[in-house]
């Protein structure tokens, strides 16, 4: 069936979903819009949302070999990425392996210091609340969701973290931290949904320590676009070059 692409159903700060003809499936639109700060700092970078659709690909299939349920169904192109429909779960769920970011902001860890087993750490995605850190109890109080998921989505994370890392360390890239979000199939099956991109991971070089992620726009300095450019050009092989129709 050919997907034609219908209404705008959601629009967040840097994607937009779009219902299709199959009512079971949607159509993710990757932007060039980048936010930072809540969105108190804003731009828009041409090619980021191509990349970010591109690098999100490569690790959804990755997943899907490891044998974990994502939202992916294929990349109709750079940029559009057709999923399944999910139930979103308003949780932020952050897996730390090297301490950066706002740990080292809000508690004493040295920078770099590594965490095996790694950190989880679970928010409350609302832009009203500030993202506020959850435990499990205020977790199910407010009933974003109960005991038995809580715990599938830790077992789960701490899979794909283990496939990512695995696998960004074996082509030279460290990787700190990343946020995931998860939402239920229509089946009620919990499944990883939204993006996996340096808008929401951190990597850095293991050489050198470079940084090439979001943090650059954080930090006000240039060359966003070329890191994200050079994640895609270290993690894409030459058949997923072909497949997407790449030049890197
Ligand atoms: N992150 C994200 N969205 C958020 C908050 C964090 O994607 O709203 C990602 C961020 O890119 C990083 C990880 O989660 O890879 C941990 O972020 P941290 O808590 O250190 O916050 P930051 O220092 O980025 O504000």
């Amino acid at each position: 069936m050919t997907v034609e692409i219908g209404t705008l159903i959601y629009q967040g700060k840097a994607k937009g979903v779009y219902e299709t003809n199959d009512p079971q499936k949607v159509v993710v639109e990757f932007r060039d819009d980048i936010t930072a700060g809540d969105g108190a700092k804003k731009d828009n970078l041409s090619e980021k949302g191509f990349w970010n659709s591109v690098i999100s690909a490569k690790f959804f299939e990755l997943l899907e070999e490891a044998g974990i349920k994502t939202q992916y169904v294929e990349l109709i192109k750079p940029g559009l990425m057709l999923s399944k429909k999910l139930e979103m779960i308003p949780l932020e769920v952050i897996t730390r392996n090297i301490a950066a970011g706002s740990l080292l902001r809000r508690y004493p860890f040295k920078p770099k210091q590594t965490f095996d087993p790694p950190i989880i750490q679970i928010d409350y995605k609302s832009d009203e609340y500030g993202d506020p850190m959850l435990n499990d109890d205020i977790a199910i109080a407010l009933d974003l969701i109960d005991k038995e998921n809580l715990k599938l989505i830790n077992e789960i994370t701490l899979k794909i973290n283990k496939v990512l890392k695995d696998f960004l360390e074996s082509k030279g890239l460290l990787f700190p931290d990343f946020k995931i979000e998860y939402g239920y199939d229509t089946d009620g099956n919990i499944v990883l949904g939204d993006e996996i991109s340096p808008d929401t991971c951190r990597f850095w070089d293991m050489e050198t320590c470079n940084t090439l992620d979001k943090d650059l726009f954080r930090k006000g300095e240039s060359g966003v676009i070329d890191a994200y450019k050079r994640v895609a050009s270290i993690i894409l092989d030459d058949e997923d070059k072909e497949k997407w129709n790449i030049s890197l």
